[in-house]
């Protein structure tokens, strides 16, 4: 493609990578689990929160103290409005500054997020096509359907949005609902003490501005990479891959089963799916390099199985 520039994050991070990083020392692998177990520091006096790099704290900080519902509003109302079939939720639709919408193949829009470069440790952090590669590879080697492999290639895609100028956190970080109480299951819940939510009554109860059981797909999400890429693809994929692309940083309700009050009998039946897509996600990275322009025919196949050539971005 054409633009080629690099392109740099803004934020605390040396790369949205070093989010990713951090949540493997949150959530380990099973088989890393095992081998800590093992060793003569056992897991369980390990401290997450002491080890957490201060980058990665700093950006925690900002991320839980400006996801607020009006930024989120904000947010869907610059992002989703102008894409077919969208219209956001929460607030009538407001003129985009943005201009006209950015049209581009699966592909097209692979390589520009790999225009974003990292900064942090250049012998561990892969591109960004690498790590949705490797992914990939992880849930075909397994002989998963098709269109679960195709979800695995896509599902950072919605990293773009920092390309569209937007900081580190309001792209990555552990989603969850805002307008509600927050759950003691986010990570580094205190910095949420700094959300000018806080101040709002009614978005301190347990339900909030929803109605328990109402279904996530009422409930307003932090702003980032899982919903925007969620409502550019959602013509096009079954219910399972939508439901994983929605909501693989939601780890407070994936991981610690967080507002479980808010989910109706549709987000019990596909959360199973988020769950199963999560360790692809989280523990294929490896310092083997894949084969890009090797996978590429197979993937274009794969794209073109499911998706027209452009799509509104
Ligand atoms: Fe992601
Ligand atoms: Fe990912």
């Amino acid at each position: 493609m054409a633009d080629l520039e690099r392109h740099n994050v803004t934020g605390p991070l040396g790369g949205l990578d070093e989010w990713e990083d951090d949540l493997r020392r949150r959530y380990p692998s099973p088989a890393e689990v095992l081998e800590a177990d093992k060793s003569s520091m056992p897991r369980a006096f390990r401290d997450y929160r002491a080890e957490t790099r201060p980058q990665v704290k700093e950006f925690y900080r900002l991320h839980h103290r400006h996801q607020t519902v009006d930024f989120v509003r904000a947010k869907r109302d610059e992002y989703l409005s102008g894409l077919p079939g969208c219209s956001p939720a929460g607030g009538e639709t407001a003129a985009t500054d943005r201009g006209p919408r950015r049209q581009m193949g699966i592909w097209e829009a692979l390589e520009f997020l790999n225009t974003l470069v990292d900064d942090s440790d250049p012998d561990t952090s892969l591109a960004q096509i690498e790590h949705c590669l490797q992914t990939a590879e992880a849930i075909r080697d397994d002989g998963r359907p098709r269109w679960f492999i195709l979800t695995g290639l896509i599902h950072d895609l919605g990293k773009i949005l920092c390309l569209f100028g937007e900081p580190q956190w309001a792209v990555v970080g552990d989603t969850f609902p805002v307008g509600c109480a927050w759950s003691d299951a986010i990570v580094f819940q205190e910095f949420l003490a700094e959300n000018a939510d806080a101040g709002v009554p009614d978005y301190q109860t347990r339900c909030g501005i929803y109605a328990a059981g109402c279904g996530l797909d009422n409930v307003l999400m932090t702003w980032g990479h899982d919903e925007y890429l969620y409502h550019v693809v959602r013509d096009y994929l079954p219910r399972e891959a939508l439901y994983m692309i929605r909501y693989h940083s939601f780890y407070p309700g994936h991981r610690e089963g967080a507002y479980a009050h808010l989910m109706n009998d549709a987000d019990r039946q596909y959360f199973p799916w988020v769950k199963a897509f999560s360790p692809y996600d989280l523990y294929t990275k490896s310092a083997e390099r894949p084969d890009v322009a090797a996978l590429r025919p197979y993937y274009e196949d794969l794209v073109a199985e499911f998706f027209p050539p452009t799509l509104v971005w």
